[in-house]
């Protein structure tokens, strides 16, 4: 008996797109095509179906010294109202332990709405972290981090080397945040020496060469220690160029997200100019181009959203230097409709593509595919009903996240999701979040393949 039937739609499978039913059974999706009756059904007429959108670049978990403004229920209600059913989070190794780290972001995810993930960020890479990677992989958390930007993989590139065999040899997917701690912290030197300390000297501090030079550092790596890597947050044309470069040597993945494909330094002469600030900064229209090319010709893989928002009080704090405004905006519940209207309608990049670079790939990629990350038999039935004439303007009185402004205020967006379900289950509903904290689980993630 088919629990559910989602009827007539435009359905984005792997194979194409076509108008057809969507047939949903224990959780899983059952049949795709002319489905027979249901229990209940869903008119889908003039809509679109997706499968959930899968983000592998979220902070939703806490540390010992930092509880997340959106912690695990709130940045995953933002996520399902905006048609993310998935979300990986970073978390921290503890007192040297990666294995402490997950503990935690299993304690924090169990208010969770959403199914998760995680990755481990290292910060001491010693030898009985590298020896625990083994272990973290077989039971499903395959991913690292790495922060090259830490004066620590200045200091311990060896062991990070060492790091990478490790989680090559156990198929952990390696995380990298590719700039260049040398020319940072040159630069932001300079600038404090002769009191160039405001908002609008950001983006001078952290400039595009840091981060070329620490994408074909990462390449290097990839290729010398065989581990996969993911190159979080790419922002410029010349990275993206040594990206393209590095595919050809090793295997590595590219992200970009939502900030690089909208805005422009420009944004740094406002004078609340600090609500934009993330890592690295906001880069010229040319970059913004690249970017959007680069999305659509395969060269970047996923867009994620690093959604990690602080309240404007914090950002825009008094006597704040550059380098001292706390990273990061919110994103989780704009990333689908912001990249649908400005992507698929604009023209940029076709539906299909839409749907690789926010569900398929990133699925792919964190080696959650097929479960996770598209509309087949037998996937769990992650499916993201989308109006495509939906007129919205972002307000973010309007959004699920805790945050009190959103870094795309004003915005009109046409398409927006009406219903979203998880594991089949209705967890979105024209405009309200129906699921309840904690009903999200971990998502156990295969190694990745030599
Ligand atoms: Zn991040």
């Amino acid at each position: 008996m088919i629990e559910l039937a989602i009827r007539g739609g435009l359905v984005v499978t792997p194979d194409g797109q076509r108008h057809a039913d969507v047939a949903i059974s224990g959780g899983r999706i059952s049949g795709i095509g002319d489905v027979g009756h249901a229990s209940r059904e869903i008119d889908a007429t003039g809509r679109l179906v997706l499968p959930g959108c899968v983000d592998l670049h979220t902070h939703l978990a806490s540390t010992p010294t930092f509880a997340p403004l959106d912690d695990f229920e709130h940045g995953s209600r933002a996520a399902i109202a905006g048609g993310v059913t998935t979300v990986v989070s970073m978390v921290y190794q503890e007192e040297g332990s990666l294995r402490r780290g997950v503990e935690r972001g299993m304690r924090d995810a169990g208010r969770s709405l959403a199914d998760f993930a995680f990755h481990v960020v290292v910060t001491d890479p010693n030898d009985d972290a590298r020896a625990e990677v083994a272990a973290l992989v077989s039971d499903g958390h395959a991913g690292l981090k790495v922060f090259m930007v830490s004066p620590r993989f200045v200091e311990r590139r060896d062991d990070y080397t060492l790091l990478l065999r490790a989680a090559a040899d156990a198929g952990a997917l390696v995380a990298m945040h590719a700039e260049d701690h040398a020319i940072v912290a040159a630069r932001t030197a300079e600038l404090h020496a002769s009191g160039r300390t405001g908002v609008e000297h950001f983006p001078e501090s952290r400039p595009v060469e840091a981060e070329v030079k620490a994408v074909r550092e990462a390449v290097e790596l990839a290729e010398r220690t065989g581990a996969a890597i993911y190159l979080v947050h790419l922002s410029s044309r010349a990275a993206l160029d040594a990206l393209r470069e590095g595919k050809r040597r090793a295997r590595v993945f590219g992200e970009t997200r939502p900030l690089y494909l909208y805005l422009t330094r420009a944004q740094f002469a406002r004078a609340d100019a600090a609500l934009w600030v993330g890592q690295p900064p906001l880069r010229e229209s040319d970059d913004v181009a690249a970017v959007w090319a680069g999305l659509a010709d395969g060269t970047l893989d996923t867009v994620g959203t690093d959604h990690i928002p602080h309240l404007r009080a914090a950002k825009l704090a008094p006597g704040l230097s550059f380098d001292r405004i706390p990273p990061g905006v919110s994103n989780l519940e704009t990333l689908l409709p912001m990249l649908y209207s400005e992507g698929v309608r604009a023209e940029r990049i076709t539906l299909s593509r839409l749907v690789e670079v926010l569900a398929s790939a990133p699925a792919r990629i964190a080696g959650m595919y097929p479960r996770k990350g598209a509309l087949a038999i037998g996937s769990d039935a992650d499916v993201v009903i989308f109006d495509p004439q939906a007129e919205r303007t972002i307000h973010a009185a309007d959004l699920h996240s805790a945050c009190d402004y959103d870094p795309y205020e004003g915005w009109a967006v046409t398409g927006w999701p009406e219903v979203v379900l998880s594991r089949g289950e209705v967890v979105f509903q024209r405009g309200s979040v129906i699921a309840k904290p904690g009903r999200g689980k971990l998502v156990p993630r295969a190694p990745s393949a030599h």
